[in-house]
This record gives structure tokens, C-alpha cells and sequence, in this order.
């Protein structure tokens, strides 16, 4: 038996993913689970579902809710970090004063860094938050104690912590799972095909791609000649205009969120991200951003009310949503509680396998964010990067990156965005104002000096910016 901690155990989605995982692999029936959030609400709900989940499931898995964090760390083998530091209103506010100084979509919208929840200019917060957490699991956690990275921005966090404490430590996203995607559209069978992806988090390139041994761009290629894609949703764009753009240029396909991590080319307002990502502008424009955030409000109230149904309801069938359906409007999460509760299946997150590797000696593949030391070549040993590798119980093995980035990739996508986590990094360090007014300053939406001090000055000024506003001024 071990203990884990989830910080921002609120995040309920992402949390009965991880804990329907624990439920499912047969030796991690007696794990402790202690659920962290700041939310009472939040958390209440998902110790709630993860109780009923524990049960129906027929495991053993022992969960706990607290607000502190020093509690859930402390003698914990494995700390999987969800949370985000102000929340999305957090974001919203500062992206309104953004555009209220002339940056559209915000100052955190940067070249190569278009996401629009990945902040790292103005998260002071958040990167503050990353580091007490990876501190208490140096001092607090069981020795050998592992830290999993899922909040964002996992670059900058992950090269942060990994620069500066002393852990095992590991970032995950799932955006390499665009390459399914990607082979199922073009028509490949997906266990055919061999692939490698390398990068920086949501910066990630198709370096290795062939098909029954064969080159499988030719496939792409003729695929790109024969059709043009609709995206079907804001987030749709793995075959879009902009991805066969990039891939032109760059010489390799962008995979996952690096298709949405462009430069200003594909960004300067809506009607050219409308060009480029089709009609919604892709996941980052207004209209897209929107409806992922009302999204994740719709997903995040039905959650409660499922929860509040089943705490009065001790008889329901979490399993059979059949019997809540009507009841509450599950349409929107629809997919992911049949995928929760399906016995045979994973989540698709990698954080529960990757213990499971590490606990259990199951050598499998998975793709992680490490420090680079000499995997990717052209990129410093101690940048994060994002690649494959094989892990075990003696730990995580890089696959060679093989054939290489292309030189494009490496000198005007990788190095460039890497030059941004540095500026931030060394900014949130050293407290240097210089340094973030000097990202400002490079940016093409800047016209003067003045707009820097202002925009600077307005977000600091903001009641939940008083550490960071006496991190850099006083
Ligand atoms: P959210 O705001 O809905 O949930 C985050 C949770 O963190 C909330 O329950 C909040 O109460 C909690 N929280 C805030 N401050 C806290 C603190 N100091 N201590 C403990 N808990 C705290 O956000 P979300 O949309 O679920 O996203 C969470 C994070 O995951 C974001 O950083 C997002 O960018 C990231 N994300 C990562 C991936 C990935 O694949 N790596 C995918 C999607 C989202």
C-alpha cells in the first residue's frame, strides 16, 4: 500500500479519470488517495463520486479530502498536480486588461504559445504554487517520492522544478495522442504504425512516422492532395489549414496542441484565425475559447449535481447512467462517464500507468516531458523536453530521437520558444521586472513603452497579485 496525492482533486474530470484508473488495474486495489483542493465544494463532490466509483468497481482503494496541503504530501510516494492557481477567472480577467492595453487574446498569447489557459507571464501564482508543491514532496513526501506534472504550463514548470529541486519528477500532457487521430483521418491502422514524436510540451513533432515499415508522409501527402478538412469542434484542427501550413514549412507534421501553439502568422485577429483553423478560429480565438470554458461549466455543474444525486440516492448505479440520464443533462459529459465507468478500458491519462510501471516493474511506453541531457540534439541539457521513453521500476528510459527534428523545427520553432521559458523562468526567479517588460518589449502587438508599464502595472495591481507584485517591485 502507498499513499497519492491529487492537488486540485476539484478538477473532477480529471480525477475520477485518475481514480476509475486506480479502480482498474488489479494490484493498486488497497492504494490511500488523499484528494487536495481549496474547494470544499469541488472536493466534496469528487470524494462523492470516487467513493461510489471505489465501490461499484469492487476495489479497495481508501480515499481522503483535505484543504491542506502540507497534509496530502506528507508521506506520499506519488503527487499528481492538477491545480491552477485562480482558477479561469483568473485568466479571463487578466486577458481582459491584455486587450484593454492593445494585446489580443492577452499578454500570455505568445508566439509558439497561443494557449489560452498556459500562462507565464502573469502566473507568477501558479509557478509559485508549483514549487511549494515540488518542495513539500522533497521534504515531506516518502523518500524516492515522485511529483506528476498535469498543470499548466508544463514546459516552463517542468524545467522550473527540475532546474531547482531535487526530485524525481515527470510532466505529462496528452497531446501526442493527435497522432491517432491523425493516422485514423488518413485512413491507417494505428497498431501498424510507427511514430515518434519529439519537442517541447505543446510544441511536438512528427520525427518518425512510417507504415508497415513504410514512409507514411506519402500517405499524408496524398491524403493533403485529395481533401480539405472541416473542423467539427474549436479543438479539430490536427488536419487543418494551419497543421499541413506548418508542416510545409517546418518540414515535419505538428502534433496535439503544437498545431495550435503557431506564430502570429495564423493569429494576428478572428478573421485570419478563421482562416487558418476554420469557423470557429480554433481553439484559442474568441468563439473557441468560449465554448470550451462554458463547456467546462456545464461539465463542472453537472458534476455537482450527479454528486448531491447520488449522496441522497445510495441505491443508484453509478455505472448505469441509464438510471440518472433524465435526471440530469449528462449529454455533456456523456463520453466521459461511459469511458469512466468502462471496466476495460484506461482513461487514456498516463499518470496511473506510469505508477503502474514504476510500481510494478511494467515496462511500457509512454511520452514525457524530462530534462533534454543530450536526447534532443541543438537544445540545452537542462530545457524540459517532451519525448518517448520506456518506463519501469528502475526508472524512465529516453527512446533515441530517430531520424532527427528537422533543422527548421530546431532553429526557428523549438529554440525560440524555449528563449520565451527562459525569460519567464529567470523573471519569476529573480524577480527582475526588466526581464518581463524585455518579453513585452519583442512583441509584435507593443508599440511603446508606455503600454508595457501600463499593462505590467494593471495586472499587478490586482488584489490576487500582491506576492508577485512585491516579488518584482518592492
Ligand atoms: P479548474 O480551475 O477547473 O480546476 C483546477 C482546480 O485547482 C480547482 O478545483 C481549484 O479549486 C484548484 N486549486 C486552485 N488553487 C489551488 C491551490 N492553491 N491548491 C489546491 N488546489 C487549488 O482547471 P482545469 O480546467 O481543470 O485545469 C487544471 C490545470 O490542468 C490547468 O493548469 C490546465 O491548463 C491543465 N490541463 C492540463 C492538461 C494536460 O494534459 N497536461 C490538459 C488539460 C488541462
Amino acid at each position: 500500500m502507498f499513499k497519492v496525492a491529487i492537488v486540485g482533486a476539484g478538477s473532477a474530470v480529471f480525477s475520477l479519470r485518475i481514480i476509475s484508473d486506480f479502480t482498474k488495474i488489479t494490484e493498486f486495489k488497497d492504494v490511500e488517495i488523499y484528494l487536495m483542493d481549496i474547494d470544499e465544494t469541488r472536493l466534496n463532490s469528487t470524494f462523492i463520486l470516487a467513493n461510489k466509483l471505489n465501490e461499484e468497481m469492487g476495489s479497495k482503494l481508501k480515499f481522503k479530502t483535505t484543504t491542506n496541503l502540507e497534509e496530502a504530501i506528507d508521506g506520499a510516494m506519488f503527487v499528481i498536480n492538477t491545480a491552477m492557481a485562480g482558477g479561469h477567472d483568473y485568466l479571463e480577467k487578466v486577458r481582459k486588461i491584455g486587450e484593454k492595453w492593445g494585446y489580443y487574446r492577452g499578454i500570455d498569447t505568445q508566439e509558439f504559445n497561443m494557449v489560452s489557459d498556459y500562462y507565464t507571464i502573469s502566473n507568477f501564482n501558479q509557478l509559485d504554487l508549483f514549487l511549494k508543491v515540488a518542495r513539500l514532496v522533497e521534504e515531506k513526501g516518502e523518500k524516492g517520492a515522485w511529483l506528476l506534472q498535469a498543470a499548466n504550463p508544463v514546459f516552463e514548470g517542468t524545467t522550473l522544478i527540475l532546474r531547482n529541486v531535487s526530485i524525481n519528477m515527470v510532466g505529462f500532457c496528452h497531446g501526442h495522442y493527435g497522432i491517432h487521430y491523425l493516422a485514423e483521418t488518413i485512413g491507417l491502422e494505428m497498431n501498424k504504425v510507427d511514430w515518434q514524436v519529439a519537442g517541447v510540451n505543446h510544441g511536438i513533432w512528427l520525427n518518425r512516422f512510417l507504415y508497415n515499415g513504410k514512409n507514411a508522409y506519402e500517405i499524408l501527402d496524398e491524403w493533403i492532395k485529395n481533401n480539405v478538412y472541416e473542423p467539427r469542434h474549436p479543438f479539430d484542427d490536427q488536419l487543418s489549414k494551419v497543421a499541413i501550413d506548418m508542416y510545409k514549412f517546418y518540414g515535419q507534421m505538428p502534433i496535439g496542441d503544437t498545431v495550435r501553439n503557431s506564430s502570429w502568422k495564423y493569429h494576428y485577429n478572428l478573421e485570419t484565425k478563421k482562416k487558418w483553423y476554420g469557423k470557429f478560429g480554433g481553439a484559442d480565438s474568441e468563439i473557441g475559447w468560449k465554448w470550451y470554458q462554458d463547456n467546462l461549466k456545464a461539465i463542472t455543474e453537472t458534476i455537482n449535481k450527479l454528486a448531491y444525486f447520488v449522496s441522497q440516492n445510495s441505491n443508484i448505479k453509478l455505472l448505469d447512467y441509464n438510471l440518472y440520464k433524465d435526471y440530469l443533462n449528462i449529454e455533456i459529459f456523456k463520453e466521459e462517464i461511459e469511458r469512466i465507468i468502462d471496466t476495460e478500458k484506461l482513461s487514456g491519462e498516463q499518470h496511473v500507468p506510469f505508477i503502474d510501471s514504476i510500481v510494478n516493474n511494467k515496462r511500457q511506453r509512454f511520452v514525457v516531458n524530462i530534462l533534454n541531457n543530450g536526447v534532443i540534439e541543438g537544445i540545452d541539457n537542462d530545457v524540459a523536453v517532451e519525448i518517448p521513453a520506456w518506463v519501469d521500476s528502475s526508472g524512465i528510459h529516453s527512446e533515441e530521437i530517430t531520424p532527427k527534428l528537422s533543422e527548421r523545427v530546431i532553429k526557428y520553432y523549438l529554440r525560440p520558444r524555449i528563449m520565451r521559458m527562459e525569460l519567464a523562468s529567470e523573471a519569476f526567479l529573480s524577480g527582475d521586472i526588466k526581464l518581463l517588460k524585455e518579453i513585452l518589449f519583442r512583441d509584435p502587438r507593443t508599440k511603446s513603452e508606455e503600454q508595457v508599464e501600463g499593462v505590467l502595472n494593471e495586472i499587478m495591481n490586482l488584489p490576487e497579485n500582491e506576492k508577485m507584485r512585491k516579488h518584482y517591485i518592492l
